[in-house]
Order: structure tokens, then sequence, then C-alpha cells
């Protein structure tokens, strides 16, 4: 197979998206970034003018060694089910791809199952060898680093062993006259005979041990300081969460009557648990009730009880979710909802303590936090006259407002990364994080069901996602990504595709995927059509851009044989 058919075979170019709007570039899930080779040689450069050769070559054999994986990674996942061969020789396309060099395979011996490996590669129009001539002129060593590692990198993730490509030639080397091209030799690291080091560059120096060990500080301190601001499920580091959150945890431990004021779906009974279990009430019941799920009817009966032969089916007496809260906290979610008979009880209880069963005579005491929530502006339902002011009074001594989610992006990540924790165990799967191109999909979002939407898409992704494997844009969401956000494909030609025909290409492409039957599609977009005109065949032949006779033939044709 050669070279081009085996680009144009994983469909390479699909998976390269310009997203414009969003300045984003994908190669899969992996974010990619397009600067000057100029821009990155002054960079190349100032390495070796500041941290000196040994350093500065690590380094970008490092970087290259990094880069090389997520190629092999992105490459494996291409290649799917296809011969692994297949899925290695396609590294020196995406190197040539990513416009670093032309690679060649000259020669490799790969034995999978015993993972032994000899290879051998040229390289022409190395970006490095044209960088380091302009920065430093010819070099008595080879100069093309950053491609070497990446050649070890890809190879060592295929291997699943340490594989070590050197430069045995290189067009950057060799005083005044060197080599056309490059060429590189690779094997397992322990077959090498080094006595130069060469290893070395391998293993981070010790510049960046000591920055990784900071950045793990950091994390660390990070980590411990969203940790006080997260409880089981209330995760948050953002400015307006943080408000929310402070506010609530001075409220915790005090009797104090809170009312959680919020859009859907953002988590206030997550904050009545968490006041709940901070308070001194931690050891007694927590007790919730949707006031908007219950029929108005049956609430009163529901919050307060019910008397033995209070009304006609009341068979026996039962407590009330207030007497069943005794002691502890209740949480009456959507409480402006409550009918007025019902709010008129709820009164009495804040103001006295007491409840009184339906169709009972005695009052009986309960101690009870109440946590009262709702997403209805209860001042416009006291204009309305549907909302008892004193009662309002009585609930919103101490307001908290917690943020939409999109208020608060910025904890996405943080949200996410969370949830993925809470619902991998519960799926039995252990999952490596969501890319990338996922989270900032995540970000993007709009989330009008705030973080309850956001832990139902995590949710599903889990669920998903292949054991062992990263969250991607796929397992999240169900059509794919809205247009704006997936970005355009290069074409055959290596031009921006425009977005229309690229979402085109798309859809064939899904369809394409499994069991795809010709016939059944058509008819299928041939009733579609029907329909939309409404029977009316002359418009539904407009639609589908062919003539009424044409469609009317079609429409036999798929009467005569059924799709099976
Ligand atoms: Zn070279």
């Amino acid at each position: 197979m050669t070279q081009q058919r085996l680009i144009e075979q994983f469909n390479l170019r699909s998976r390269l998206r310009f997203n414009l709007e969003s300045g984003h570039i994908w190669l899969g899930e992996s974010r990619m970034l397009m600067f000057h080779a100029q821009a990155f040689g002054a960079l190349r450069r100032e390495l070796f003018d500041t941290l000196g050769v040994k350093r500065a070559r690590g380094l970008l054999l490092r970087m290259g060694f990094a880069s090389g994986t997520q190629d092999a990674d992105l490459a494996s996942k291409l290649a799917g089910e296809c011969d692994p061969y297949d899925a290695f020789r396609i590294g020196p396309e995406l190197h040539a791809f990513e416009g670093l060099v032309k690679a060649t395979i000259l020669d490799a011996k790969i034995d999978w199952e015993r993972g032994t490996f000899f290879g051998e590669v040229a390289w022409e129009n190395s970006w490095e060898v044209e960088s380091h001539l302009q920065s430093f002129g010819h070099s008595e060593d080879p100069v093309c680093w950053s491609l070497v590692g990446y050649a070890s990198g890809y190879v060592s993730y295929f291997l699943k062993r340490f594989v070590v490509f050197r430069e045995v030639e290189c067009a950057g080397a060799g005083a005044g006259a060197g080599a056309a091209r490059c060429r590189i030799v690779g094997k397992p690291a322990e077959l090498w005979d080094f006595d130069d080091g060469y290893l070395d560059y391998f293993k981070p120096d010790n510049v960046e041990c000591t920055l990784r060990r900071l950045q793990d500080d950091v994390r660390q301190l990070k980590a411990s300081l969203a940790a006080r601001h997260e409880a089981d499920d209330l995760i948050g580091d953002s400015p307006s969460f943080r408000a929310a959150f402070d506010l609530a945890s001075k409220a915790a431990n005090s009797p104090i009557n809170v009312l959680l004021l919020g859009e859907t779906g953002v988590g206030k009974e997550m904050f009545a648990r968490w006041l709940h279990e901070h308070s001194d009430r931690r050891e007694q019941p927590f007790v919730a009730i949707n006031c908007a799920a219950i029929p108005h009817d049956l609430i009163e009966s529901e919050l307060f009880g019910v008397q033995k032969g209070a009304y006609t089916g009341a068979q026996q007496s039962r407590p009330g979710r207030f007497e069943r809260a005794n002691g502890g906290t209740i949480f009456l979610d959507e409480v402006g909802d409550l009918s007025p008979s019902a709010q008129v009880k709820l009164l009495r209880v804040l103001q006295t303590g007491e409840i009184e069963r339906l169709g009972d005579q005695q009052t009986r005491k309960v101690n009870v936090r109440l946590i009262a929530a709702t997403n209805v502006n209860l001042q416009q339902a006291i204009a309305d006259g549907s909302f008892r002011a004193d009662l309002y009074y009585r609930l919103a001594t101490y307001p908290v407002t917690i943020p939409p989610l999109r208020e608060r992006k910025g904890d996405i990540p943080l949200l996410a990364t969370a949830l993925v924790n809470k619902y991998a165990p519960i799926y039995h799967k252990k999952v490596l994080g969501i890319t990338e191109r996922a989270m900032q999909a995540l970000v993007a979002q709009a989330w009008p069901g705030n973080v309850r939407e956001l832990e139902n898409l995590i949710e599903r992704g889990v669920l998903l996602v292949p054991p062992g494997e990263q969250i991607e844009v796929e397992h999240l969401f169900a059509g794919g990504l809205p247009a704006h956000q997936a970005g355009v494909e290069i074409d055959r030609k290596g031009m921006v595709a425009d977005a229309s025909e690229a979402e085109r290409r798309q859809l064939y492409d899904s369809l394409l995927h499994d069991g795809f039957d010709l016939q059944t599609h058509e008819t299928q977009l041939l009733e579609l059509a029907v329909q939309r005109a409404q029977g009316n065949l002359t418009h539904a032949a407009k639609l589908l851009g062919i003539t009424r006779r044409q469609l009317a033939y079609r429409l036999k044709q798929a009467d005569r044989d059924p799709p099976d």
C-alpha cells in the first residue's frame, strides 16, 4: 500500500479541523498549534544560548518524544482494528502531515509478539536542519533532536517498551558539506551501546525536575484550596461560586432558615445537604421534598401528616415530613409552588414550632431547621398574589443565590473531572479523564440545565468510553458537536474546506460506519420529503431536487422492493 493510500485510508484529513471562530485547530482530540517555524527556531536558538547544548538537546528531544507518543495514540485510534503494522507506518506520514519532515521508512523489522524492533528511516526537508543552519550554521553533531525524540516516542508507544532512535547521518552536520538527508536508526534501548551519555537526553534534567516539583506543589496547593470549597458534591473555585459557598458556610452551623435561590439544576439540593452535613444536626435526619412534584391536594398531608379518618381513604395515621425530620433539617424545594393553604400551615410551623396532622386536634412540637429553595421570583409571586408576603419574610431571612453554570465556566474542568471520578466506579470502569478537545467542548456549551445537565452528560460519557481510555467528544455529544464548534477540515488539495461541505461529509462519513443500506436510506428520505410536503408530490420532489415523475417512479420502486 502506498503512503498516499495509507493516509487516505485512515481519513487523517477529516481529523484535522480548523475552527476559525474559536481559534482552535484540532487533530483528533488534541489541540494543535500552528506557528512560524522561524519563531520556533528563535526559541530553539535561545534554548541553546541560555541552557547550553546538553540541556537544550534534552528539552527538544523530550518535547519530540511527547509529541510522538501523542501521535502514536492518535494513529492507534485511527487504525482501529487495522493491521498494527499500518498504524505504525502512518507515523512518518503524520510527521510529514504536521510539516516537520518528510520521512521514508528504509527498513523495519518488527516482531509485535516479542517486542523486538529494528528500524531505519530517511528524512528530507527536516525543519530542524533548516532552523539550525539559519541559527548556527553547520554543526559537528546531528541537529534533529526534536525529530529523533518524536520517532523514539512514537515507536516506544506502539512497542510498549523503550525504543531509542539516533541520527546516524544528518543534513545539518558535517562542516559545510552535510549529507543531503538525515538517516536515523532505532532499536530497544538496551540493545544500544552508548558511552556518550545519549540516553541521558531522555531523562528530565534538574531544571525540569525542579520545575515539575514546583508545579506539583502548586497543583497540590490549588487542590487543597479547592478542597476547602468542595465537600462531596459542592465543587467550584470561581468567584461567583465562592461567594455563594462562603455565604452558605457562614450559616451552616446555626439555626437560621436559609433560602436557596438559583435556576433549575444549579445544585440547590446539594447545598441544602451540605448545610445539613455541616450543622450540629448532621446526625439527625435530612428530609427533602419537592413541592412542585406533589399534587396540591396531597402536599399538606405529605408535609404535616394525617390522622386516621381525616378523610375517606385515610385508613391509617401517618406522620408527615416535618415530623420525620424532627431534630434535623427539612429541605423544601420549589417552595413557590405551595398551595395557599399549605403556605398558611407552613407559616404556622415557622412561627410556633408546632404542627397539626390533617384531621387531628392535637398539636405536636417539632424541632426542624428549614431550608427552602426556589427558582421563581418570589417577590413577583407576592405581587401576583400567589405567595404570602409574611411567609416570604420568614423564609428569606438568609438568602443565598447559587450562580448558573454559564457564569462559572472556569469551574467546568474541576466539576467534570470530579464527576468522572464519581461515575467511573459506579460503572466499574477505569477512565483516563477527558481529552482536551472534549473538555473545551464542555466549556463552550451554554448549559441551560446547569450542573445537573453536565452531570448527565458526564455519566453518559463514562458509560460510553472504552475502559482505560479518555472520554472523547463523541462519547459526550450524541449528535456530534454543533458546526461552529466542530471546525472545518482541509480538502484533498490541502485547502480549508467549506463548512457546510465538511459537515455533509461528516454526516455521510458517520452513516457509512455501521451496516449502511442505501435503499433504506433512500426510502426514508423519500418518505420524509413526502411527509414534509404533506403528501404533495410536486413539493416533495422539489425538496429532493428531482422531478415529480422521478419521485413517483422511485416511490413505486421502493414499494415494490421493500428493504429488509
Ligand atoms: Zn538531521
